[in-house]
């Protein structure tokens, strides 16, 4: 260790990617349509904070009165196509992670000649970074619920298909000055969608966070793991583990310099702590753990609180929540998922691209099980054959385009009443106010799905027995859990997976 702080020093700013000298021809727009304009809605409040690329100000709904965190890009840094590219890419991974309890939820996107605003959740509580300054240290127990934290975001963002690429805690934001307020992640920036294999080559990120394989510019998803490895390491002794004047002092340091647990006040940690540490801090990016065996690490796993059970990945829990529906609600959520804006899907297009390896525009079964076992699941093939039928709608063999979104877009979209009207009006062909046998029967036509248990599902979501469904009962089954209606219909008849035990979460 070369230094006795008892704070990080001020870090050097991000290593910003290459950008070629002669720009070519620069787009105007970064969104891909109008939008309303941003002062109309809000009004902006003082400045909270200033980053790399944008301004953030607080901002307040003109229609509810509540604040928001308005992040204010300037065109004018947008110097070439791929610097468009890059914002509209930040907007579409907080669209895929927000429903993260730890990532900062995107409330909408405006643009106007000079800047592209992403209005967003509120984190109020200042950056995990500013705590770290003022506390010095914490303790094991209050490290490990932070780093907890970090990594499950980790862990939601790869099993997502995202890497994160900018680890540090200036990124994490609380949501309020109270002592358990949530801690968030709010800058996606440098985050890019890979696909399994893929390697990085261009160096990124914050100098003491940094990876060796990035230094080296040859990276995959665990330079995420180091980066989470060097917070902990600050959380614990409130200094980084690689330290030098220079950048390039830092980097050789990265490069070879052997832990320091000897200097205060590593004699006092835990071993199970410093253990987790060196695995983390790997050099060999093979050898060094996943998102997810750290969130497995005895250190983490607080046997009293959280029993060691595996988590599921995201693709997982969703396609288990998806085989539990009823067949009107899966062809609801194909309707509702393919009315979604690009933005809000461009991450499950990434996603299936991912799970779609040969690039045929459908999942094989065995492109899913690939896909899965990449992500850390180590379910049967007879249950994941479960999943995958109760994805494949139309009972083609495969997962189509349409169907993945609607196995996977996540049900939090549902909370929009406009997205439950506009799938009820699908259904509702004749614009009656109900949705009929008939109705239904048409569209179980169009979506290429056998009739035959039609009448008991009408009879399972039809309160009030009128032979027909409204739109309050459509909308209650929507909402519903998945413990409700869904589960029994599935147990009588239509549901393989839930008749196998495949588990609901
Ligand atoms: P950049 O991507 O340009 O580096 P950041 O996303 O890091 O910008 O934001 C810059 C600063 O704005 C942050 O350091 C923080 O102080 C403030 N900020 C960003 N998002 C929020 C938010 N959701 N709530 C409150 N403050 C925020």
């Amino acid at each position: 260790m070369s230094s006795s702080n008892s704070t990080p020093p001020n870090p050097p700013g991000n290593m910003k990617k290459s950008i070629s000298a002669t720009p070519p021809s620069k787009p105007s727009w970064v969104l891909p349509y109008k939008t309303q304009s941003l002062p109309q809605l809000y009004t902006i409040g003082k400045k909270l904070g200033q980053g790399q690329f944008g301004t953030t100000h607080l901002c307040t709904e003109k229609s509810t009165g509540l604040q928001y965190a308005c992040k204010s890009i300037p065109k004018k840094k947008l110097i070439c196509k791929e610097d468009y590219d890059d914002v509209w890419r930040e907007i579409q991974i907080m669209h895929h992670l927000s429903e993260h309890a730890n990532v900062v939820r995107i409330k909408g996107t405006y643009e106007d000649q000079l800047y592209v605003h992403i209005v967003m959740e509120l984190c109020a509580g200042g950056e995990l970074f500013d705590r770290i300054v003022q506390k010095g240290h914490y303790s094991e127990r209050e490290a490990a619920k932070l780093i907890k934290t970090i990594v499950g975001v980790v862990e939601a963002c790869h099993s997502l298909g995202v890497m994160h690429r900018d680890l540090k805690p200036e990124n994490f934001l609380f949501t309020s000055t109270d002592e358990d307020a949530a801690l968030k992640a709010t800058d996606f920036g440098l985050s890019v969608f890979y696909q399994p294999g893929e390697t990085f080559s261009d160096v990124v990120g914050s100098p003491y966070y940094v990876a060796p394989e990035v230094l080296r510019k040859h990276y995959g998803t665990e330079a995420d793991v180091w980066s989470a490895g060097v917070i902990l390491y600050i959380l614990l002794s409130g200094v980084p583990p690689f330290w030098a004047e220079t950048e390039m002092g830092i980097f050789k340091q990265i490069l070879q310099e052997k832990l320091d647990f000897e200097s205060e006040p590593w004699p006092g940690i835990s071993d199970s702590a410093k253990d987790l540490i060196r695995k983390m801090l790997e050099r060999n990016p093979k050898k060094r753990l996943t998102a997810h065996e750290v969130l497995c690490h005895p250190w983490i796993v607080d046997d009293r609180l959280a029993p060691d059970k595996p988590l599921d990945s995201a693709v997982l829990s969703r396609l288990k929540q998806f085989s539990a529906m009823n067949k009107l609600k899966k062809m609801a959520l194909r309707v509702i998922a393919e009315r979604l804006s690009e933005e809000e899907i461009g991450g499950l297009k990434e996603l299936f691209k991912m799970l779609d390896t040969d690039n045929s525009g459908t999942i094989t079964f065995d492109e899913l099980k690939d896909g899965l076992r990449r992500v850390g699941s180590d379910l049967m093939e007879s249950e994941i054959k479960d999943l995958m039928d109760a994805a494949d709608i139309d009972n083609s063999g495969t997962i189509d385009y349409g169907e993945f979104l609607a196995a996977t877009v996540h049900l939090n979209k549902l909370e929009r009443e406009e997205n439950l009207v506009s799938a009820f009006s699908f259904f509702d062909k004749d614009g009656s106010g109900y949705i009929t046998i008939d109705e239904l029967q048409q569209a179980c036509k169009e979506f290429g799905l056998s009739e035959v248990h039609l009448d008991e599902m009408i009879k399972e979501i039809d309160q009030d027995n009128d032979g027909q469904i409204d739109y309050g009962e459509f909308a209650a089954m929507m909402r519903k859990g998945n413990g409700g209606i869904g589960r029994r219909t599935m147990r009588s008849n239509l549901n393989l997976g839930e008749a196998l035990g495949v588990k609901n979460v």
